[in-house]
């Protein structure tokens, strides 16, 4: 009988990453009637045997009763029943892409919404309660009852390696929009937060600032409820006694856009509803408040409730929330005026005066409620939103604005507002949250950043975001193929090398200087006559001869990224990186009455802040970023959405697939299943596991301690490889050692 290789426990001598060899095995999937996936000609795939086959074709009967007659490249080996729904894909005999989608298409309907693929986490959504949370299953994972794959087990993972070695961890979490990554985010806090703070109730603070970073950074959208509109990360810094006692959020790139232009269908930010629904009569008056839907910047989409959600209710929670994070009534309620001056800037209108389309401020009640709220008189905000100072030699003039110069002027001022609030809000949260001393080698942090978006039209949103994505990319690869790949090779343990899509040419076609996107956009934008269609001619003149770059017709350029190409138009490329405040706005600003809105003016005011562009201060952090998580181990989670439609129980074949694809899940299964994940210095080793030995011998070196200790336990030889500095273990090794050292 013809092996089927790959059906029996990976084996260890060989480290060769090979599929198993389906041509040669077809006759065999014959004779025993084993299980195929078969290819429609939909795309779409389908279970069955094949009964016979005649030169390049076979007859497959499926499990419907039917038979299929198709073509032999359009086989795959499917694996046997015992294998149905497995943990952990690095466990299936057969990798390929229909027995992945597969196994995790049954356990999402056994509401095994989660399942390993080697080191990394897949989370599947729900969009439904799963009862697998809480503390009862907190206690189970801590005490290593369960183990099934969860978000859980991932925390308590990091939670235990951080204690153990001291060393920084993070939890790299990404998925595309409404994939539940914040979702998850909130759970692994939930982890932490359950294991105690060490005083003043600090794990509690820390989940409530969740609800305040969502009410003023998530919106609805079209493809989830509750999108947050901006990268995260929070740092939770614990005691030596492994208990929460601090920690810090950073916040990347609001889409701030959202504050003045919404697509049809979806909201502003949260906030703005649950303050409209939900403050009191006395603040209403205070804050001259309608309803949301009198405001022209809430109202231009059509939307302006969400089924299930009631604002008001979330408005009194988030109240709270601010209470708990220590943010005094006084301040609270200069949040909610600013709130309410950006909605009356947005009914702010204009009338147009002479035949260049010149205009004036037209003097009604949003003006003057939004002066008094800023705290200016009507006359100064008219002034500044009508005309532009200029200098005309030793003289300033006044020149008139036209409407859209007008417009833009009063939009840029609500979005200056609501970006700087929001960065205040979240350094109240961060002092407040800011306990102790922080301590490297005990910190964990969780990223909950936007993942790979490919629209049908795309813009600058999107350069920024995929970017992010690439260096998440990078990062990932570094971390599960190329260290690996390279520690075996510098440690003399037989490894044949293993091909992965490496993404430096792509990050390069971002990054390089002075020939890259981003300093070609800076370039451009400095100068004043540029438009987008010459920045576009501008790219295409420079990089067409980049393998990632290809130029389009008009405004539009593609990019190859890893996880496909995406279709940009530049249209708006240049505005939205510079975005510009004028200085007359700024100097509005500073004489406001206002204490915060004179501090914003004075940020972005200050002589030597050096206005850098939106590409490259997102570079900036991006780069920032990188470094903190290089200093820690990382921890995978794919958040992966099943269905567009937000509900429960349906999974899209062809949506999931793309989403595997993009971030490379089957090559992670592929190089885990053959590799040695756990590894050790000699060293570290015989340090750990010494002592177990029934005759230990003080004179013996680490190396001979070691495998010592590795005979007498049994550990197989081809469970481990021993290089020049380092074991290399096989899954599930160590934990045999691990046990015996908590026997003792
Ligand atoms: P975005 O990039 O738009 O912010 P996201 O990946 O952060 O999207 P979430 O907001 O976390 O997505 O999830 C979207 C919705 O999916 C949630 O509001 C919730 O209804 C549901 N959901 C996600 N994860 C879970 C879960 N584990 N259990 C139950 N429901 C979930
Ligand atoms: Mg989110």
């Amino acid at each position: 009988e013809a092996p089927v290789s790959g059906s029996a426990p990976p084996v260890a001598s060989s480290l060769k990453i090979k599929e198993p060899d389906w041509d040669d095995n077809v006759g065999y999937f014959i004779k025993k009637k084993l299980r195929v996936w078969c290819r429609h000609p939909s795309g779409h795939w389908e279970l069955g045997t094949i009964q016979s086959t005649l030169g390049e074709e076979a007859f497959v009967s499926l499990s419907n009763g039917n038979v299929m007659k198709v073509s032999t490249v359009e086989l795959l080996p499917a694996n046997p029943d015992i294998l149905e729904g497995v943990d952990d894909l690095i466990q299936l005999s057969y990798l390929n892409e229909p027995s992945v989608l597969y196994n995790i298409c049954i356990r999402y309907s056994r509401d095994l919404i989660y399942s390993k693929a080697g080191p990394v986490l897949i989370a599947v959504n729900p969009f439904k309660v799963v009862q697998i949370y809480g503390n009862d299953y907190v206690s189970e994972y801590k005490q290593k009852f369960m183990d099934r794959p969860h978000v859980y087990a991932i925390a308590d993972t990091a939670y235990d390696e951080m204690m153990r070695d001291e060393v920084n961890q993070s939890i790299i979490i990404s998925g595309e929009s409404g994939a539940g990554k914040t979702e998850t985010a909130k759970i692994s806090m939930q982890y932490f937060a359950a294991l105690g703070g060490g005083s003043c109730g600090i794990e509690n603070e820390i989940l409530q600032t969740n609800c305040i970073l969502e009410a003023f950074g998530n919106a609805k959208t079209l493809r989830n409820d509750n999108s947050s509109r901006f990268g995260k990360l929070i740092e939770i810094h614990f005691s030596s006694l492994g208990k929460i006692c601090g920690a810090q959020i950073q916040t990347f790139l609001l889409e701030k856009s959202r504050v003045v232009q919404l697509a049809n269908g979806e909201r502003s930010y949260h906030i703005f509803y649950q303050l409209c629904a939900g403050a009191s009569s006395v603040l209403k008056e205070m804050l001259n408040l309608r309803m949301a839907n009198e405001y022209k910047y809430l109202n231009q989409s059509d939307c302006i409730t969400i089924d299930g959600v009631d604002d008001a209710r979330k408005f009194h929670i988030l109240m709270k929330a601010l209470d708990v994070v220590r943010i005094c009534k006084e301040d609270q309620e200069h949040i909610f005026g600013m709130l309410s001056a950006i909605l009356w800037l947005g009914n702010i209108s204009f009338l147009v005066t002479d035949n260049e389309n010149h205009v004036d401020v037209l003097a009604d009640e949003a003006v003057t409620n939004a002066a008094r709220l800023m705290g200016c008189s009507s006359q100064e905000l008219m002034l500044a939103l009508s005309t532009h100072k200029i200098q005309a030699g030793k003289d300033t003039i006044a020149k008139r604005l036209t409407l859209g110069q007008a417009i833009d002027t009063r939009d840029a001022l609500a979005k200056f507002i609501y970006a700087s609030l929001f960065d205040w809000l979240v350094e109240q949260v961060n002092k407040s949250l800011e306990v102790g001393k922080r301590r490297t080698g005990r910190s964990i942090s969780i990223l909950d950043i936007y993942g790979f978006e490919s629209f049908q039209k795309n813009s600058f949103e999107q350069f920024c975001i995929n970017y992010a994505n690439e260096r998440l990319q990078q990062h990932f690869n570094r971390h599960l193929f190329k260290l690996e790949q390279e520690d075996y090779e510098l440690d003399g343990v037989d490894w044949t090398k293993v091909d992965f899509e490496d993404n430096q040419e792509c990050l390069s076609l971002f990054e390089k200087k002075p020939l890259g996107l981003l300093s070609l956009l800076d370039e451009e934008s400095n100068f004043p006559k540029a438009t987008d269609l010459t920045f576009a001619n501008k790219l295409k003149q420079h990089l067409n001869s980049n393998p990632c770059f290809k130029g389009d017709r008009g405004r539009a350029f593609t990019i190859r990224h890893y996880a496909g190409e995406v279709l940009y138009d530049t249209n708006g490329f240049l505005e939205k990186n510079r975005d510009p405040l004028h200085s007359d706005s700024i100097q509005l600003l500073s004489r406001c009455s206002c204490r915060l809105l004179q501090s914003f003016a004075s940020k972005i005011g200050a002589p030597d802040s050096r206005k850098q562009s939106v590409g490259t201060k997102f570079k900036g952090q991006l780069f920032k970023l990188m470094n903190q998580l290089e200093n820690t181990t990382p921890h995978f989670i794919r958040c992966i959405k099943p269905n567009t439609k937000q509900l429960p129980g349906i999974y899209e074949e062809d949506l999931v697939l793309q989403q595997l694809r993009c971030c490379g899940v089957l090559e992670v299964v592929r190089i885990s299943r053959s590799g040695y994940p756990t590894r050790m210095t000699h060293q570290e080793f015989a340090g750990r596991y010494g002592f177990l030995l029934s005759e230990a011998n003080v004179s013996q070196d680490p190396l001979s301690i070691s495998v010592t200790v590795l005979q007498q336990f049994n550990i197989l030889p081809e469970m481990y490889q021993v290089g020049y500095t380092k074991l290399y273990l096989r899954t599930g090794q160590i934990a045999v050692l691990e046990d015996r050292r908590k026997q003792v």
